[in-house]
């Protein structure tokens, strides 16, 4: 009932002023943010590894309108890659890149802009071992980010892609994109959307959610199982199994500060557990629609604001 309003404030000026005048605030985001810095970043790299999770590094922002805004978070990525390299940290390391982030809604030439923004990010992951998946956003950028990881895949095969459950178009993408080397990670959506284009019902969502693990468990790619969900989690292991793979050619991934103990778990069986670690200071989309997600993180945002 509350995640329409919740996902409406996440796009809310106002709402965030609000929000983020609050002083306690940030303490209760830091359970989904590693941290504003580079190096808190790392040293959330630093401490999964060390119980064999591997990490995909967003670093926050979103809906740029702004060019220089767009080039500083190049840049952002550019440090990141190479402090994780410094510390060994890189060979097998992802970085989740939005393309409203780099661009994509610049006037003008926004798509060619992201495209290009995205393009340096892949040549700093490739010089350290490291790949780039792409964020999924709203399903008004669907297709210019599928079309962007099309050009992007011409020079940098590995580039992967976020395909979202609740979108009716999506098992049909799973299709297109479960060919050779294709990288594809499913996760169910995180934005409010109307009914012509995503399923409402939850149960609808996670039909397709399955129907879409067929397709890509079935197809040559790498499916990429981005879900908290313990019935997902278990009808991917199934699938996986009965489609002959083996950990190396399928990973999971969950968000972090969410479920860790069944990320370890899934690590110490000798899975490919990938943790989403956001980083910097534009927390505040990412960390509404993680409320939006569950009322008990809700509940616990409220409370640490009443208890401090
Ligand atoms: P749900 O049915 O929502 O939840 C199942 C169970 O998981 C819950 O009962 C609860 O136990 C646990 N859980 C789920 N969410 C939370 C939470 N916020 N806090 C605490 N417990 C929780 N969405 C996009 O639209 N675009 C993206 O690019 C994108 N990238 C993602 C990358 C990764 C690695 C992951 C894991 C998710 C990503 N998402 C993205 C978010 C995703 O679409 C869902 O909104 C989110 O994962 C919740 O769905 P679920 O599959 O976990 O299942």
């Amino acid at each position: 009932m509350l995640r329409a309003p919740l996902l409406a404030a996440a796009r809310s000026k106002r709402m965030r002023a609000l929000i983020e005048a609050v002083p306690a605030t940030r303490s209760v985001v830091r359970r989904f943010v590693s941290g504003s810095t580079t190096a808190d970043a790392v040293r959330a790299a630093r401490e999964l590894a060390a119980d064999g999770r591997s990490i995909t590094i967003d670093h926050l922002g979103e809906d740029t309108t702004d060019a220089t805004q767009a080039a500083g978070t190049v840049r952002a990525y550019e440090e990141l890659l190479s402090a994780l390299a410094d510390q060994g940290l890189a060979a097998g390391a992802d970085v989740s890149v939005k393309l409203s982030a780099v661009g994509q809604f610049l006037p003008g030439d926004g798509e060619g802009v992201a495209l290009e923004n995205a393009r340096k990010i892949c040549a700093a992951a490739e010089a350290v071992g490291a790949t780039v998946t792409l964020d999924m956003e709203d399903h008004t950028t669907t297709d210019s980010t599928l079309q962007i990881l099309r050009e992007l895949r011409g020079e940098y095969p590995w580039v992967g892609a976020v395909l979202q459950a609740y979108l009716k178009r999506t098992e049909q993408d799973c299709r297109e994109l479960s060919g050779p080397g294709s990288r594809v990670r499913l996760c169910k959506g995180a934005y409010a959307e109307p009914e012509e284009v995503a399923f409402q019902d939850k149960a609808e969502v996670d039909k397709s959610y399955v129907r879409c693990l067929r397709v890509l468990m079935a197809g040559e790619g790498y499916p990429m199982v981005a879900s908290h969900d313990p019935r997902m989690i278990a009808i991917a292991r199934r699938l996986a199994a009965d489609n002959g793979r083996k950990p190396g050619d399928h990973e999971f991934q969950m968000l972090y500060g969410i479920r860790p103990e069944e990320q370890k778990k899934l690590a110490a069986e000798g899975r490919t557990m990938r943790v989403y670690v956001p980083c910097g200071d534009e927390w505040y989309g990412y960390f509404m629609r993680r409320l939006a997600e569950r009322p008990a993180n809700l509940a616990f945002f409220l409370r640490g604001l009443i208890t401090r």
